[in-house]
């Protein structure tokens, strides 16, 4: 199901212009419009779930769609080490309410406290 006002449903309806790196029949990703790291892509469920919270058993399977079209990216591309990061809610950094991915690489990454706020 998609939801008509929706910016990552319109991506994925092809409604707004995306630079496409994977599809598949569950899963759309592109480039992040504003990326953070050299490579830096967007996986989304071909279905509209807000965010994390809304992840059941009735949808997980995309979510398992997503994570497997990641390894399939990172392999056809080469990519070695890589994080995903899944914003859920406001506080946490949220900004677009369709579920989705983060996949980043090509520089060096912190970690530990002091990347949070
Ligand atoms: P969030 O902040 O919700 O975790 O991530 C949303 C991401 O979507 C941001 O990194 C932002 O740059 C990206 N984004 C927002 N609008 C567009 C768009 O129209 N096209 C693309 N390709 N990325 C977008
Ligand atoms: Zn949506």
């Amino acid at each position: 199901m998609m939801d008509k006002d929706c910016l990552f449903c319109k991506i994925i309806a092809g409604e707004i212009p995306s630079a496409k790196v994977y599809e598949d029949d569950y899963v759309y990703a592109f480039k992040d419009v504003n990326p953070i790291a050299p490579t830096h892509y967007l996986f989304v469920p071909k279905t509209h779930i807000c965010c994390a919270k809304k992840i059941n058993a009735e949808n997980s399977q995309y979510v398992a769609k997503i994570f497997e079209a990641i390894a399939k990216t990172a392999e056809t591309e080469k990519i070695d080490s890589y994080r995903i990061i899944n914003n859920c809610g406001e506080e946490a950094g949220q900004s677009v309410m369709h579920l989705h991915f983060h996949m980043m690489a090509g520089v060096k990454m912190g970690w530990g406290k002091h990347s949070l706020g």
